[in-house]
């Protein structure tokens, strides 16, 4: 019988360590799976904006006393501000493969604080206005609602969906970005009146490098990856992220958090999930 349950335990141990090597193998080969995805993207994706800049400048520089040819001061102005969005568009893109990253090596800290959304929504609020001056974005704030979380993570992940809202939507575009409380979660929506997208493109959409049409996203300089990346943040935290979408008559992104109860012993503490 001790025979028995020794051999009965022998096998039970290859088991686990067979599990166990087996899982391990599965996470290495996924992150190398991804690691050769995210080259695969960064290389293609940065490689456009690099290329408009470098024929804005180069047009600029063979210009005659300081001017391009043919054309007037105004011209400079347009083309300075062309290089300005690229800029801009390199800078996204560089954030958001930044941010990727942190979360995929578990690096991430994030640096849970009591806060109030309403602040949150406000800091969004000015980064997207600075980035755009069109008078797109409508905001509307709830009451004061308090949540334990990381402001600078929950703003990028706000900043994610407007950029969204913006890329796609037409020239006609209205945002609007909004909190509530609602039960004992605390929401933050960002409506658009945009190109929107079908059921079956709402259930993907927060999977790493999805692009419902990627001919649209990548003239947008999109990577797909920014939805995954709210869709992380949403999860170290507890909370969730979720979209409602008609094609043709918009989307709504709603990230959903735990009302936070105003003891931070009590609170259980957000996890990091990745
Ligand atoms: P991308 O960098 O391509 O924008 P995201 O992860 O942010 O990547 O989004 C994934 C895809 O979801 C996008 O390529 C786009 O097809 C779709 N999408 C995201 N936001 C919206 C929106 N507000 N309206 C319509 N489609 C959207």
């Amino acid at each position: 019988a001790v025979h028995a349950w020794i051999a009965l335990l022998v096998v039970a141990a290859t088991c686990v360590l067979g599990w166990l090597l087996a899982s391990t193998l599965q996470r290495r080969m996924r992150l190398a799976q991804l690691k050769n995805d995210l080259v695969a993207t960064v290389s293609h994706e940065l490689k456009t904006p690099l290329a408009s800049i470098r024929l804005l400048v180069d047009t600029l520089l063979e210009s005659e006393n300081g001017e391009p040819r043919q054309s007037s001061k105004n011209n400079v102005r347009e083309y300075l501000k062309l290089i300005s969005h690229e800029n801009a568009r390199l800078t996204r893109l560089i954030d958001n493969f930044l941010t990727f990253s942190r979360l995929e090596r578990d690096k991430q800290r994030f640096d849970y604080q009591v806060i109030d959304v309403c602040e949150v929504i406000q800091q969004a609020a000015a980064i997207f206005c600075e980035r755009w001056d069109d008078e797109c974005l409508h905001v509307v704030e709830g009451t004061e609602a308090l949540v334990l979380g990381d402001k600078d993570a929950l703003v990028t992940a706000v900043v994610n969906l407007l950029e969204n809202a913006r890329k796609y939507s037409d020239e006609n575009r209205e945002i609007h970005l909004t909190s509530a409380t609602l039960g004992d979660q605390v929401t933050i929506a960002v409506r658009d009146n945009g190109i929107g997208m079908s059921p079956g493109a709402t259930r993907h959409v927060f999977d790493r490098f999805y692009q419902v049409d990627q001919r649209v996203a990548r003239s947008e300089g999109g990577c797909g990856l920014g939805l995954s990346i709210v869709a992380a943040i949403m999860q170290s935290h507890g909370g969730d992220a979720k979209v409602k979408s008609q094609p043709g008559a918009g989307s709504t992104f709603t990230l959903y958090l735990p009302k936070f109860h105003g003891d931070t012993a009590k609170q259980a503490a957000p996890v990091h999930v990745v």
